[in-house]
C-alpha cells in the first residue's frame, strides 16, 4: 500500500518534519504512560487521547503501527527531577496497602479509562518486569557517565553532547529545594538506581551493583523503548511537561547507552495541557494537589466520556485547553448531533468511500491530519460529510466510517440513548421518567393539558427535560 504524508511538529527541532519511517510500512510509538499511584485526571487523558489519534493517523496513513504505552509502577518520586518520597510507596503507605496492590488497582482503573474514550489498546509493559533490564543498562553507562553517592548511582549530564537541548534550557527543578540531593555534581543530574538507605526497606526494592535499592523513573523509558522498539524508534510522545526534565534525561540516557550523539527517538512529540482556571488559578491540573477531575467526575455528572474524547479533539493538541463544564457540555451536544446524522446510516451497507462527491471532503479532511493532526479542521470535514444531501448512504457511511476511523468517536457504535447518562445526583430513575411521560401521553390525548404541563414542570424540576416531537422523548439537563 502506498502511504500518504504526515507532517508532524518535531519538538527537537522545534519545526514540522515529514514523517518518515525507519522501518519501511512501519511505525514504532513509545508514549510515556502513568504513574499508578492514583487516579489519572482528565488531563493526563489528553495525553493518550492525542497518542491515540496519532497512532490512528499513522494507521490512516497506511502504517503498521506498534504502539507502547508504559505503566510506571515504581520509581517515581514526586518531583520530576529525582527529588522527594517514592510516589508508589508514599500512596501504598498512606492507603495501608502494599505497593503492588496500588499499583494492579490503579492500572486497572487507567485501561477502563482508556477503554471508555475509545483508545486502542496499546502495549502496555510493567517498570517492574524491566528491572533486571535496567540495571544492565546502568551497568553499561556506569564508568562513563555516572558517580555514586550513598543515596544511589547518578547520571551526571556534563558528559553528553547538548544535554537539554529538547528542552532548550537546563532546568535546574530541585536546586534550592530541601530534597536536593547532597553531592550532586551538576543540579540536572538525576538517579539511575536508588539504594535503600541502611536500616530501611522498601516495598519494591532488588538487589544491584549499587546495593538493594529501586529505579530511577527516567531509566524505565530507556529501557523500555529500547527493548520493545529498537532504538532508533520513530516517535515518541509525552505531555509538555516532559520536554522539561523527563525527555531530557531519557535522551542523556540514550546516548550514553547507545553511544551516539542522536536522542533514540526520530521524532519527539508533545501535547499541551489542559487548564483549569475556574478556581481563579491559571496552573496545570494536577492530581498532587488535591482535587481533581477523573473522567469517572465526569460520567458522574452525565457527561459520555467521549464528549471528553471530542473536547479534547477540537482544539489542536499543541495548544492549551481550558477545562469548563459548559465547553464539555457543547461537546456532548455536538457528539449528539454527529450521533444522531450516523444513526440515519446505518441500514446502510457496506460501500465504497469513492466518489466525486466527496473527494473535495476527503481531501479536505486528508490535508488537515497530515498537516499535524488539525483535529479541529478535520472534525468540520467530517461533520460537512455527514450533511451531503441526495447521495448513497452506503457511500457516506464509508466516508464517515473512514474518518471517524482517525477520530475515533465511535459514531457508528453508540446511539443517543447511549450519550443519554444518568448524573449520578439524579433523584428520578429512567423508568420513572417513562412512566409520567406515559401519563402525560394520555393526558394529552384526553385534552388536559393541565397535566400535561404540570407533568413537564414536576420534571423540569427534577432535572429532566421534555422533547415533544423528538423521538428519544426527553434528557437530562446538566
Ligand atoms: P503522570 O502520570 O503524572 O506521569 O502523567 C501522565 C501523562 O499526562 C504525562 O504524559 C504528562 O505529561 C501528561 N499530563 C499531565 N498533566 C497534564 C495536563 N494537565 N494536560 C495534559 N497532559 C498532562
Ligand atoms: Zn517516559
Amino acid at each position: 500500500m502506498t502511504q500518504r504524508t504526515l507532517s508532524l511538529f518535531n519538538s527537537l527541532t522545534r519545526s514540522l518534519e515529514t514523517f518518515e519511517p525507519i522501518h519501511p510500512g512501519e511505525a514504532r510509538v513509545y508514549t510515556c504512560g502513568p504513574t499508578v499511584y492514583n487516579y489519572q485526571h482528565v488531563g493526563n487523558m489528553r495525553a493518550y487521547i492525542f497518542a491515540d489519534t496519532l497512532g490512528r493517523a499513522l494507521r490512516w496513513a497506511g502504517y503498521d503501527l506498534t504502539h507502547v504505552v508504559n505503566i510506571t509502577d515504581v520509581g517515581h518520586l514526586t518531583s520530576d527531577a529525582d527529588a522527594g518520597d517514592d510516589k508508589m510507596e508514599k500512596a501504598a503507605a498512606k492507603a495501608g496497602k502494599s505497593a503492588w496492590d496500588i499499583a494492579a488497582h490503579y492500572q486497572q482503573v487507567f485501561e477502563d479509562d482508556l477503554a471508555r474514550l475509545n483508545v486502542r489498546k496499546p502495549q502496555h509493559p510493567k517498570a517492574t518486569d524491566y528491572v533486571e533490564a535496567m540495571i544492565e543498562w546502568g551497568k553499561s553507562i556506569e564508568e562513563k557517565h555516572c558517580y555514586r553517592l550513598e543515596s544511589g548511582l547518578y547520571f551526571d549530564v556534563s558528559t553528553v553532547p547538548d544535554y537539554g537541548r529538547l528542552a532548550r534550557a537546563v532546568t535546574d527543578e530541585g536546586e534550592g529545594r530541601i530534597e536536593t540531593v547532597e553531592g550532586k555534581r551538576n543540579a540536572a543530574d538525576f538517579a539511575i538506581w536508588r539504594t535503600t538507605p541502611s536500616g530501611e526497606t522498601r516495598q519494591m526494592e532488588w538487589d544491584s551493583p549499587w546495593g538493594r535499592g529501586a529505579p530511577g523513573w527516567h531509566i524505565e523509558c530507556s529501557v523500555m523503548s529500547a527493548e520493545l522498539l529498537g532504538h532508533p524508534f520513530d516517535i515518541h510522545t509525552g505531555g509538555i511537561d516532559h520536554r522539561e526534565i523527563h525527555h531530557p534525561n531519557e535522551i542523556a540516557q540514550n546516548q550514553a547507552h547507545n553511544c551516539s550523539e542522536k536522542s533514540g527517538a526520530n521524532i519527539w512529540m508533545h501535547n499541551n495541557f489542559l487548564v483549569d482556571r475556574r478556581s481563579g488559578e491559571l496552573g496545570k491540573m494536577s492530581k498532587s494537589s488535591g482535587e481533581f477531575l477523573t473522567l469517572q467526575a465526569l460520567v458522574d455528572r452525565g457527561f459520555h466520556p467521549l464528549a471528553y474524547r471530542l473536547l479534547c479533539l477540537q482544539a489542536h493538541y499543541r495548544s492549551e485547553l481550558e477545562f469548563t463544564w459548559d465547553g464539555l457540555g457543547a461537546a456532548l451536544t455536538r457528539l449528539k448531533r454527529m450521533v444522531m446524522a450516523a444513526e440515519r446510516l446505518k441500514e446502510d451497507g457496506a460501500g465504497s468511500p469513492e466518489h466525486p462527491k466527496f473527494a473535495p471532503l476527503r481531501e479536505k479532511f486528508a490535508v488537515a491530519v497530515s498537516d499535524d493532526l488539525n483535529t479541529p479542521i478535520a472534525l468540520v470535514a467530517l461533520e460537512e460529510a455527514l450533511a451531503v444531501k441526495k447521495v448513497d448512504g452506503s457511500v457516506k457511511r464509508a466516508v464517515v466510517e473512514e474518518m471517524d476511523a482517525v477520530l475515533g468517536l465511535e459514531l457508528f457504535a453508540l446511539s443517543r440513548t447511549d450519550l443519554r447518562l444518568r448524573p449520578a445526583s439524579a433523584e428520578l430513575r429512567e423508568e420513572e421518567i417513562e412512566a409520567q411521560l406515559v401519563r402525560r401521553r394520555e393526558a394529552r390525548a384526553a385534552k388536559d393539558f393541565a397535566t400535561s404541563d404540570a407533568i413537564r414542570a414536576e420534571l423540569a424540576g427534577k432535572g429532566v427535560e421534555v422533547m415533544d416531537g423528538d423521538p428519544l422523548g426527553w434528557e437530562w439537563a446538566l
